[in-house]
């Protein structure tokens, strides 16, 4: 076990999150015994995965005196909707770097940004923070205090939301005397992934981690694997633990790219629809409609024992349902 009380860390999240099971869909499947847990369910400005990087991220930013949070992501990003959310609750300006252009309406998790108070800057084909440091440099000039949270809060600071997860998923599973075979999400930017690695060997949690590929955009150096275990070694690293990591401990299915980032097709659309109409569970277009895809795909092509037990982890992006509505509902 590991302490991780000398990281400063700012309460953000509704913790513990539920964790429950997926009776209707079992039966649909007739096969694994089906878990959820609910990181939708994390509170904060509707929740979802990156408040529990948060956590540790805006813990940092205050230590070091910063009075704005500057982050970057797509146009419908709940990264950057929780980071607005986190810097409302805690008295701090936000300003977010968003993919894109400013559509005639804003919908989802971009209408959430404005009503939390987040200043946009639109960067076009630059959705991954390409001009974070230009705006953290201009803030910086203009007398402020800003600090920079990385794309999708993916950093070893971050991570730890995670290391601190797979404790709380542990100690839920031996209270219901419960186990899990394998653990399924969605991995994007990877600190989910590399957290949820780490917190695994702090806490001796012994399950196959199984991350669906979200987004095809090839990262520099060594492809996801390598980013994966760096991140996981840095991250072990600022937690104390002494364990490394390497590319062949991360599980990454990559056939369930689709049309690519944030399109919506035939095999998200029926995974949302069949999550809504068994279990009244509501999915996102973009991450978890595409994890959950991944999932009933492997299931019905037996990668799992059919007496295994899966969990499924809800990653949250329930916003961003609204603004793809014509791609979701035959009208
Ligand atoms: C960001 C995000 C993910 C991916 O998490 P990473 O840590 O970036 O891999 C998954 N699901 C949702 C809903 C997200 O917003």
């Amino acid at each position: 076990m590991i302490d991780l009380a000398a990281r400063p860390r700012t309460p953000l999240a509704f913790l513990p999150t539920p964790l429950h099971r997926l009776p209707r869909l079992e039966d649909e499947l007739g096969g694994p015994r089906l878990l959820v847990k609910r990181d939708d369910q994390t509170g904060l400005g509707l929740g979802g995965n990156k408040t529990r990087k948060l956590e540790f991220l805006v813990g940092a930013a205050l230590a070091q005196g910063a009075d704005v949070l500057v982050t970057a992501g797509a146009a419908q990003s709940n990264h950057c909707r929780q980071t607005a959310a986190a810097a409302a609750a805690l008295g701090l300006d936000c300003h977010l770097l968003l993919g894109g252009a400013p559509p005639a309406r804003p919908d989802g998790n971009l209408l959430l940004d404005h009503l939390l108070g987040a200043t946009v800057h639109w960067c076009g084909s630059e959705r991954k923070g390409e001009r974070l440091a230009a705006v953290v440099g201009a803030l910086s000039e203009a007398g402020r205090r800003p600090c920079e949270i990385p794309y999708g809060g993916s950093n070893a600071t971050g991570a730890l939301g995670y290391v601190v997860a797979m404790q709380e998923l542990k100690e839920q599973l031996d209270v219901a005397g419960q186990r899990v075979d394998a653990i399924v999400f969605a991995s994007s930017s990877g600190g989910t992934q590399a957290g949820m690695a780490v917190g695994m060997r702090a806490c001796g949690l012994d399950a196959e981690l199984v991350g669906i590929r979200i987004d095809k955009e090839e990262v520099a150096g060594h492809g996801y694997p390598g980013q994966l275990a760096g991140l996981a070694n840095a991250t072990a690293q600022l937690a104390g633990l002494d364990a490394r990591f390497d590319v062949d401990d991360f599980v990454i299915e990559e056939g369930y790219l689709g049309g690519g980032y944030g399109v919506v097709g035939a095999a998200e659309r029926e995974a949302i629809g069949l999550f809504a109409r068994r279990e009244g569970l509501l999915l996102d277009p973009v991450y978890t409609g595409r994890a959950a895809a991944g999932l009933l795909d492997l299931v019905r092509h037996g990668r799992f024992d059919r007496d295994a037990t899966l969990l499924f982890w809800h990653t949250g992006g329930a916003p961003a349902l609204f603004p793809y509505a014509g791609e979701l509902v035959a009208s």
